[in-house]
Formats: C-alpha cells, sequence, structure tokens
C-alpha cells in the first residue's frame, strides 16, 4: 500500500530540521524494506504564522509499505530521537494518508492552500483528522499537525528544487566551514538552473544557514544536473549526508491577487496596484516607507533595511506614479518582495530660462522683474517648466537574494518582460 507521510515542527530555534528528521525517517524506512517514491516535498507556508520563527516548512513522502503500523513506529521513534521535543515552542505532528483516498488529498488540497495563503487553527486539523480517522501521531499540543496535513496536501503546479546537505552530526552547532569563492563559483557555473547560491552585490553566500540546525547548505534551482554540478563545485566540511526535495518556493504560492478577495487583512500576502500618494520617506535604521492608494484604501508599503539596494528604486518613487507590490501585509504595511513600476508620473520643475545665444541659465533681475543674460542682453519674463528626467525604467523589481523570503519567486524565474534583477 502506498501512504502519504506528513511530518512538521519537530525543530526549533536552538537547532534540528524537520527536513532531516524527513531524511531519517525515510532512510529507516528503507532499511525496513519499504520503498520511497520518488522525491520528498518541502513545503513552505504561510511566513507571517507569529509563533514561526523560522521557515515555516512541513514535508511530506510518498512510501510503499506493507505494513501500516510499522510505518508510525518508525516515523515514532525517529521523531523521539530527533525532534527537539524539550523546546516549549517544538509541538510535533506526522500524519499517515492511504495514497488512494482521493477524496480526503482533495480536502487536504484546500487545506493546504488555505495554510500556505492564510491562517488554519489547531482545531481545524483535529477536526479533519477526526472527521476522516487519520491515523497520526501527537506530540504535546500537536500544532505539527497542521503542517504535517498541509505538506501531504500540497499541490504544486509550479515547483523548484532544493538539495539539502547535512552536516556530520558531532558538527552540529559548531562554526559551517565553507570555501566562500566556491559558492560563487558554483553560482556561475550553474545559474539561472540554480539560484539564490550567493548574492554579488551584497558579497554573500546565502545558500548556507547561520542557524545551529544539521543543514550545511541547500542548492536550490529548477534542474537537477544543475544543482549536482554545484553541489560537486562547492567546498565544504565533509558532508554527512543528502537528501533532494522538490518545493514550493520560489513560487509566490503564498500571493493573493487583489481581484481574488474583498478586503486585505493581516499576516497574509498579496498582490496589489495602486497609485503612489505619500512619496518615500526613510525611518531610523535605513527602512523606506511610501504609501499608494489601492481599491481598498491607502496602504502603507514598505522596503526595510536587509532589502539593500532595492530601497534604492523605492526612494525615487514620487507622487502619481502607478505600481503593482507584492508581498505580506503586515503591522500594518506591505512588506515589499518584488514591486513592478507600471508608470510613471511627470515630474516638472521650474527653472530659470536659458540665452539663446550662449546656451547658460539667465540670471534673475529680482523679484517679478524678469531674467537677462548679463552677457548676451536677453531677456525673459518668466521661468521655464523643466520635465525632470526620472532615472528609473519600468518593469520589475526584486528584493536581492539576501533579503529573499523561501516563497517569494525570484524574477529570473518569470516569464515577464522589463526584469531588473539583483543578482
Ligand atoms: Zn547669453
Amino acid at each position: 500500500m502506498r501512504f502519504w507521510v506528513g511530518i512538521d515542527d519537530t525543530d526549533s530555534k536552538n537547532g534540528m530540521c524537520t527536513t532531516y528528521v524527513c531524511k531519517m525517517v525515510m532512510e529507516r524506512l528503507e532499511e525496513n524494506g519499504s520503498k520511497i517514491i520518488g522525491f520528498p516535498r518541502l513545503i513552505r507556508l504561510n511566513p507571517n504564522v507569529p509563533y514561526k520563527t523560522r521557515g515555516n516548512g512541513a514535508v511530506s513522502f510518498l512510501v510503499e509499505t506493507q505494513d501500516i503500523s510499522e510505518l508510525i513506529e518508525i516515523t515514532n521513534e525517529a521523531i523521539l530521537e530527533f525532534s527537539e521535543l524539550d523546546d516549549k515552542d517544538t509541538d510535533p505532528g506526522a500524519v499517515f494518508i492511504n495514497a488512494e483516498n482521493h477524496e480526503l488529498l482533495e480536502v487536504l488540497f484546500n487545506f493546504s492552500k488555505k495554510a500556505i495563503r492564510e491562517f488554519v487553527s489547531i482545531d481545524e486539523a483535529f477536526f479533519l483528522i477526526g472527521k476522516y480517522m487519520i491515523p497520526h501521531l501527537k506530540y504535546k499540543t500537536g500544532r505539527g499537525l497542521i503542517g504535517a496535513l498541509a505538506a501531504v496536501g500540497a499541490e504544486c503546479n509550479d515547483q523548484t528544487i532544493e538539495l539539502l546537505a547535512y552536516r556530520k552530526k558531532e558538527r552540529f552547532g559548531k562554526k559551517r566551514i565553507i570555501d566562500r569563492d566556491s559558492f560563487f563559483l558554483a553560482d556561475l557555473l550553474t545559474y539561472p538552473e540554480t539560484f539564490d547560491t550567493v548574492d554579488w552585490g551584497n558579497d554573500t553566500v546565502v545558500s548556507v544557514p547561520n542557524s545551529p540546525d544539521p543543514v550545511l547548505f541547500g542548492i536550490r534551482g529548477t534542474d537537477l544536473e544543475s544543482i549536482f554540478k554545484a553541489m560537486k563545485t562547492v567546498k565544504t566540511e565533509e558532508v554527512d549526508r543528502y537528501q533532494v526535495f522538490v518545493t514550493n518556493q520560489a513560487t509566490d504560492m503564498h500571493l493573493i491577487h487583489e481581484d481574488e478577495v474583498s478586503e486585505i487583512s493581516e499576516g497574509k500576502s498579496y498582490i496589489l496596484s495602486g497609485v503612489v500618494v505619500d512619496e518615500p520617506f526613510e525611518i531610523k535604521g535605513g527602512h523606506v516607507f511610501f504609501s499608494i492608494n489601492t481599491r481598498f484604501g491607502e496602504l502603507m508599503c514598505c522596503a526595510f533595511e536587509p532589502t539593500k539596494q532595492f530601497r534604492s528604486v523605492i526612494r525615487k518613487l514620487k507622487r502619481g506614479d502607478v505600481v503593482t507590490v507584492f508581498g505580506s501585509y503586515k503591522d500594518g504595511a506591505i512588506n515589499l518582495e518584488k514591486i513592478r513600476l507600471d508608470s510613471l508620473a511627470d515630474i516638472f520643475i521650474e527653472e530659470n530660462p536659458i540665452c539663446e545665444i550662449c546656451g547658460k541659465k539667465m540670471e534673475s533681475e529680482g523679484r517679478g522683474k524678469g531674467f537677462r543674460c548679463k552677457k548676451c542682453k536677453t531677456r525673459a519674463e518668466k521661468k521655464v517648466r523643466v520635465k525632470v528626467e526620472r532615472y528609473l525604467e519600468l518593469g520589475y523589481y526584486e528584493v536581492p537574494p539576501i533579503a529573499r523570503r523561501h516563497l517569494s519567486k525570484p524574477l529570473v524565474r518569470m516569464n515577464v518582460e522589463e526584469k531588473h534583477i539583483f543578482r
């Protein structure tokens, strides 16, 4: 029989990673004669869920097994062994779903869509588990059951791949040893089939985490061969084991288009168009704010300091510019992940007229007395209106790789014109 196994919330801020627990479960199942079908899946859920400080990712995989009780037991043992169960905020959950139960998978698809774009309560998860009598494992509050169900239900129409390389157990929590240059070389050799390995503009390796989890590095991309080439190119401390995941990372699956909703609400992510009404201003810390008039009223938008050079585009916006913003509505502002400049307002300034003979600017003769060129004696009555050069191109702009959220689709993956890629 084939079962979908979903697992979530086994990690904490202090260590572990649900993908690693997934890897250990799969290895043990295979040792026991079960067969893993295809790649496991790493599904990123709504990044704005408040108690999730890190990636909010859950995992699922398809397994062929003769014995569901053995499947559950092996999963249970691995979760007990590897989870950060002592952490007060770690509440693992796992579910086991018959892959032939299409009715349930359809229900879970909708559940998953909600978990990626909105909020799902633990009660909703318990309701489904009760209604469909879903075999499951629940630890502490069992909040991980939400992600476990969502990871099984997620339908990845658009998908990317991530290869996660893990550290030797004795290296967990220690400073990662990597050759920075080799990551830049890997990017050079395999971009854009791999992406977000490094950030050239900010001179940073972004594929190596700083957290104390077992992940050594993660190579993201769309083509397996290129991903393996990148893995072979990077030089690091010894890789203990690695696993390829199919993911909904870099797909914009979290974004809700404005046409789909009648209001916008805190903690969800949107694609909204509007006209700039309040021009950009910067607050302490380098965060840049501006506001736009949308069909939902006036809305604040923000490019935070970590979005680095993206802010230099935002700072140039003027009243009357038409833009489309992509990002999460959080603390009363759209946190920009991307922006599209749809049209730029014509901005004029008044300047002293120019002398037709020598081409220099005329001087004022005093208030209300007109202008003249001292040298050529030419005269003019009024200032002239001059259109300001905006030095800004229409089209898409995105935050650089160091500021990219897991779910955000990089422009290099988008089939659109006028892309301005920060790489
Ligand atoms: Zn002159």
